[in-house]
């Protein structure tokens, strides 16, 4: 159900140049039950002394959409829906944005105000292996989706035979953008139903990075590094609606069926 929550700043963490995770703590209701890959509506507050954005009263604020980043539930045994009284956002800070700059310049003082949880990018109740294809900050609810899922299942060996197999196709420029590479390799070292490879669109050549973290790279697009299974495999869609309709084309060009793509435009 979408609730209005009071909450503040916790902390404010830079991964790259433009790329900050965000942990606001929740005041009032101070639980916040979600799905992962759900997102919560931040609401920017506007200056009576400043002219209307278009289409709202002076002083009226406004809405900015973003993804939970964070796990669901950190202390249940259950994947699914989870209670927590802190969540994350990672956010990518664009130059003069209106929520942009007021995240960039936020305090831990201020009280913030989301409403929330709200969106239907969850994972499909069903026993199909899971694609995603994430661009860019595309990563926020599929890292809540994939902590959550993992961290709520055992671990899995390398002989035991996993029930859920989880792939992760993450779209980035150049190697000085890449974040949560030591996580994504933890997760992975620990399930391995668990893959990932970050694909790097504007890199020529893999020799920078460091020799034993090649083998999670690519160089050029998340769809130009994929073997496509047509029978058990839903695919997870998340970037910019240029990038989405793009690999939605690509994946029905190559026979995939419509209901197994779930797609979340930013
Ligand atoms: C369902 C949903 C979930 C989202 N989740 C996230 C998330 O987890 N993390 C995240 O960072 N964003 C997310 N977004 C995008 C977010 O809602 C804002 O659109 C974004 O942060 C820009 O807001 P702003 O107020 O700072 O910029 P605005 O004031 O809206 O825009 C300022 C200028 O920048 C342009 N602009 C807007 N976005 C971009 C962009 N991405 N790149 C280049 N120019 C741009 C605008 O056209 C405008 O000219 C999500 C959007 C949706 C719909």
């Amino acid at each position: 159900m979408v609730q209005t929550y009071k909450s503040h700043l916790l902390s404010k963490q830079q991964l790259t140049h433009n790329v900050y995770l965000f942990r606001f703590g929740l005041d009032e209701p101070n639980e916040l039950i979600f799905t992962p890959g759900q997102y919560m509506i931040l609401f920017v507050p506007q200056s009576e002394d400043e002219p209307a954005s278009p289409g709202l009263q002076r002083g009226e604020p406004i809405c900015r959409l973003y993804s939970i980043a964070s796990l669901a539930s950190p202390n249940s045994a259950l994947a699914g829906e989870g209670g927590t009284n802190s969540f994350e956002l990672l956010i990518e800070i664009i130059p003069n944005g209106l929520a942009s700059e007021f995240l960039l310049k936020l305090d831990s003082a201020t009280e913030v105000t989301f409403q929330g949880p709200a969106g239907q990018f969850t994972l499909a109740q069903n026993n199909k292996d899971k694609v995603f294809m994430v661009t860019g900050t595309g990563i926020a609810p599929v890292r809540s989706i994939l902590l959550t899922a993992l961290t709520n299942s055992q671990p899995t060996t390398h002989n035991s035979s996993p029930i859920t197999n989880y792939q992760l196709l993450w779209g980035l420029p150049t190697f000085k953008d890449v974040y949560f590479l030591e996580e994504f390799k933890q997760l992975a070292a620990v399930h391995s139903n668990f893959t990932f490879t970050i694909c790097l669109s504007r890199e020529t050549k893999l020799s920078s990075i460091p020799e034993e973290d090649r083998q999670f790279f690519k160089l050029g697009h998340v769809n130009d590094n994929i073997q496509l299974d047509l029978t058990n495999t839903d695919y997870y869609l998340c970037g910019s609606p240029k990038v989405i309709e793009s690999l939605k084309s690509y994946l029905a060009a190559n026979n995939v069926e419509p209901n197994s793509i779930i797609f979340e435009k930013f």
